[in-house]
């Protein structure tokens, strides 16, 4: 097949549209694309959400034989099968939860060459007989997914992935795709020697998830703050993480008891309960699961359209992973994080518990550079995509608080000299509690004990609360006026840049949040994007209706962002409907019908409401 011009570009976009139902490509999926076509290996780290399984979905439709996709986790596979026979793909998989038979049906459509796709279980490949049942199939190319399981340097290393080595050496003519989430530079290479990919066609995309909007808040009573939240989004889908078991059902407890729909996650629940309500939670049948971490390996739920999390995470690489379970679809999702101080402590006992010094250390930097995210004043995109060593060059995301116009900036440089004053008085030896006492001219035993209150810079800042000035000293840390330096306990030290505002006249400048202004952004924002809400809520019983009839998740049957299209485009048509992105030839042949009668019943309706005023 290598070299075969026959799949031109006028081909992919039909099958874009026609098969898939979409407009356009995403970054990097046609370069992907057509590398595979032409028989070359790639490699591919791609964000959550990017739509990796297009890159190989649509390929597999294209060529002769079978596409053969090696995925880890059998919750998973099912899905990604039911999706792509949404679609009208022939797919099917192959994994240990099978009976014999089922297995001796697969391998039947494969030997007559009946699939477009097989989903295998890596396991598979230490298997002689299967191996040899492979080899005489005609398969068109391989695609590996969570490919960062090939790699002990990675986060999620499987020594069955390691078997994956085989399929270049007895597969010579046959492309391999490997594709991953997450792999740095070095897990990266590991992963392309340890599979022997020939001269792969690699593709490193951005982490941004442009459709994202993170927000932090800082966490005062979390119920009735979340419920706020779940006020201003009515019926929209989410996950709220806690860090315990207690925590978790004392929030589902407490949503319930305010009429949400919302279950539990946790590893204390029996397996059959989890399973219980993460299905709910998949089939839209609850609104919001309220969660460990233990929650969200192996869940594709495309339609989250928030994620809340309502304790600080130990660190930015969960976080972000956490967050990337929203918005999957490619519609606007939110990330709501609540910071409140309170919570460092809690953490700290677990790492102060790490016996190992090097790993406690390392946990510390990273709790650090949490609390660093939440609390200064920067684009929190610019601060999540630099942690993953990514730049982002512009000045405003315009999708984070910060950057949406929620903050002002105001002469801070009074409220620093009093603050670099204390410390500097106190000979750069304490941290900020101590010199947030001072500043406000606490009388606590230490203060006391040693004669601070003596000092000149003693309660010159009494007019302003505590928090303030904990800000002021965050943003001198963010601005790299003043540095943390010393583990556990951290003491606030002055830099050249905060002797130059101390001594030097120079001045600083702080970025302050104003609430009102950022609501007003807000409703701007939904206003651009805006839908028919009504319409959006008939439309998702007409797909909850569909989907259990189907047995498959709502979301495999249209995204929310499909639904919302044609709130906004009203579909009259087949033709109508056609043109909405996510609208396949099959989808529409099987449900068109349903949505187009369901939005011009609509539209009746309204219209009656609308004249019967005008008769009178
Ligand atoms: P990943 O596996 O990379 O996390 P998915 O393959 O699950 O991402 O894709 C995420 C979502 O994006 C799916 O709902 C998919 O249908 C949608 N999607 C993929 N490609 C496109 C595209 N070109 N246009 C619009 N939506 C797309
Ligand atoms: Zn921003």
């Amino acid at each position: 097949m290598a070299g075969n011009n026959m799949h031109d570009e006028a081909t992919i976009f039909d099958v874009l549209k026609t098969v898939f139902g979409f407009r356009a490509f995403r970054p990097n999926q046609e370069s992907i694309i057509t590398s595979i076509l032409d028989g070359r290996d790639v490699f591919a780290v791609m964000p959550t959400g990017g739509g990796k399984s297009l890159c190989y979905q649509l390929p597999a439709t294209v060529m002769p034989g079978t596409a053969v996709v090696i995925s880890p986790l059998i919750s998973l596979m099912k899905d990604q099968v039911d999706a792509a026979v949404e679609n009208g793909i022939s797919a099917a998989f192959m994994n240990s939860s099978m009976t014999a038979d089922e297995v001796a049906d697969v391998y039947r459509l494969l030997q007559y060459n009946k699939l477009n796709l097989l989903y295998i279980a890596p396991e598979r490949f230490a298997m002689r007989h299967f191996l040899e049942r492979l080899k005489s199939s005609a398969v068109s190319f391989f695609a590996i997914d969570e490919a960062h399981c090939i790699s002990e340097w990675g986060h999620d290393f499987r020594p069955d992935y390691l078997g994956l080595s085989l399929i270049p050496e007895m597969f010579e003519n046959v492309p391999v795709a490997a594709f991953t989430a997450t792999a740095t530079q070095r897990v990266q290479e590991d992963i392309i020697n340890k599979i022997g990919l020939r001269r792969p066609h690699i593709v490193r995309a951005s982490f941004n998830r442009p459709n994202l909007f993170y927000e932090v808040k800082l966490k005062s009573k979390v119920g009735p703050q979340i419920l706020e939240f779940l006020g201003e989004h009515p019926g929209e889908a989410g996950i709220i993480y806690r860090t315990t078991r207690e925590s978790v059902m004392e929030t589902a407890d407490f949503l319930k008891s305010k009429g949400i729909a919302a279950l539990p996650y946790h590893a204390g629940l029996s397996s059959e309960e989890r399973k219980k309500n993460q299905e709910a939670f998949n089939k839209d049948e609850i609104q919001v699961i309220v969660a460990t971490i233990a929650f969200g390996m192996g869940i594709d739920k495309s339609n989250v359209r928030f994620v809340i999390h309502a304790d600080l995470p130990r660190n930015i690489e969960g976080y972000y992973q956490e967050t990337g379970r929203a918005g999957r679809d490619g519609g606007a999702a939110r990330c709501l994080l609540f910071f409140g101080r309170g919570d460092v402590p809690k953490i700290r006992y677990f790492i102060d518990r790490i016996t190992d010094e090097g790993d406690r250390l390392i946990a510390m930097g990273k709790l650090n550079k949490m609390i660093g995210y939440a609390s200064h004043n920067v684009c929190r995109r610019k601060q999540l995509l630099g942690f993953f060593g990514e730049d982002y060059p512009a000045d405003s995301c315009a999708a984070c608080d910060i950057c949406s116009g929620s903050v002002e900036e105001t002469d801070i440089t009074v409220e620093a000299q009093i603050v670099m004053s204390a410390i500097s008085r106190t000979g750069q030896r304490f941290g900020t509690g101590h010199v947030v006492d001072i500043v406000t001219g606490a009388d606590t035993k230490r203060i006391r004990e040693l004669r601070h209150n003596e000092l000149k810079t003693y309660g010159a800042g009494k007019g302003k609360e505590k928090t303030y000035w904990r800000s002021v000293v965050d943003e001198l840390i963010a601005q790299e006026a003043v540095m943390q330096e010393g583990d556990p306990y951290p003491v606030l030290k002055i830099t050249k840049r905060g002797s130059a505002v101390l001594f030097g006249g120079e001045t600083i400048m702080a970025l302050r949040k104003q609430e009102v202004k950022a609501k007003a952004v807000r409703e701007k924002r939904a206003e651009s994007g805006e839908y028919d809400k009504e319409l959006f809520e008939k439309l998702r019983s007409v797909r909850k209706r569909l989907a259990d009839a189907h047995q498959v998740p709502p979301y495999i049957i249209f995204s929310d962002k499909t639904l919302q299209e044609m709130c906004r485009s009203l579909p009259f048509t087949s033709a109508d409907m056609r043109r909405v992105s996510g609208v396949g030839d099959m989808k529409l042949e099987r449900y068109g019908k349903d949505f187009i009668d369901e939005i011009r019943r609509y539209l009746d309706e309204k219209q009656g409401t609308n004249k019967s005023p005008d008769k009178n």
